[in-house]
């Protein structure tokens, strides 16, 4: 990946390791070149910069989406809340300016596309084909179970899916991810690549 990229990635504000990123990075690029990738969870733009580096050398692009108001973690009295991306007019979390600044300090502009609104409402309405779909959105179980319903039908066959935040050991996080992950698999996708909390599955 291009060294430029990922420093800007570290830069950038979110929950996305490194080795996660340059895994998510190396899966979508392998599978760019088909069509366009679609991103879960924005938040702050990070893990975008490894999936939009992707897309840029391959001449595709990624759409991102969220509504930019947080998840359920993210606010305020929760473990992942960060009282710099509240907005002081309407005391609601408002992550948008965050991911303009990031995606402009990457020059991604042309290659890493916001859809603003809730997801599943997005993919009612969503007739494009996806080469990759990357799954980091609210982690409550209904929410990542509605994600994964809503846009793995919406894979091109030969194309990948992915979800972050899985934790096979209650210990290390929530269950929600990865009760989803099982039900792909049971579903008709395989496991491709496991880093850290990253999977990515592809159609068997
Ligand atoms: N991928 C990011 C982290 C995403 S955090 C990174 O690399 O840092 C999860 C994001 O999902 C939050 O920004 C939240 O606003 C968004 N989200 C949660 N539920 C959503 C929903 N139903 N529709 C759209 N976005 C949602
Ligand atoms: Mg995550």
């Amino acid at each position: 990946m291009d060294p430029r990229l990922v420093v800007a990635a570290q830069n950038a504000i979110g929950f996305m390791p490194d080795a996660e990123g340059l895994a998510l990075f190396a899966a979508a690029r392998d599978r760019a070149d088909r069509g366009p990738l679609l991103e879960v969870g924005t938040y702050c733009g990070k893990s975008a910069i490894y999936l939009g580096a992707a897309a840029g050398e391959c001449g595709s692009i990624l759409y991102t989406v969220d509504h930019h108001h947080g998840s359920e973690e993210n606010q305020a009295g929760w473990e992942h809340h960060d009282q710099r991306l509240v907005n002081s007019e309407t005391g609601q979390l408002d992550t948008l300016p965050w991911f303009r600044r990031t995606i402009a300090a990457a020059e991604l502009d042309d290659t890493v596309v916001a859809v603003i609104g809730s997801s599943t409402t997005v993919a009612t309405h969503w007739t494009t084909q996806l080469a990759m779909v990357f799954i980091d959105g609210g982690h409550a179980l209904d929410v990542a179970k509605a994600d994964y319903e809503a846009w793995s039908p919406k894979i091109i066959p030969e194309g990948l899916l992915a979800f972050h935040d899985v934790f096979e050991d209650p210990k290390d996080g929530g269950q929600a991810p990865y009760e989803v992950y099982c039900q792909a698999l049971n579903e008709g996708w395989s496991l491709l690549s496991a880093t850290g909390s990253l999977r990515v599955l592809e159609r068997e």
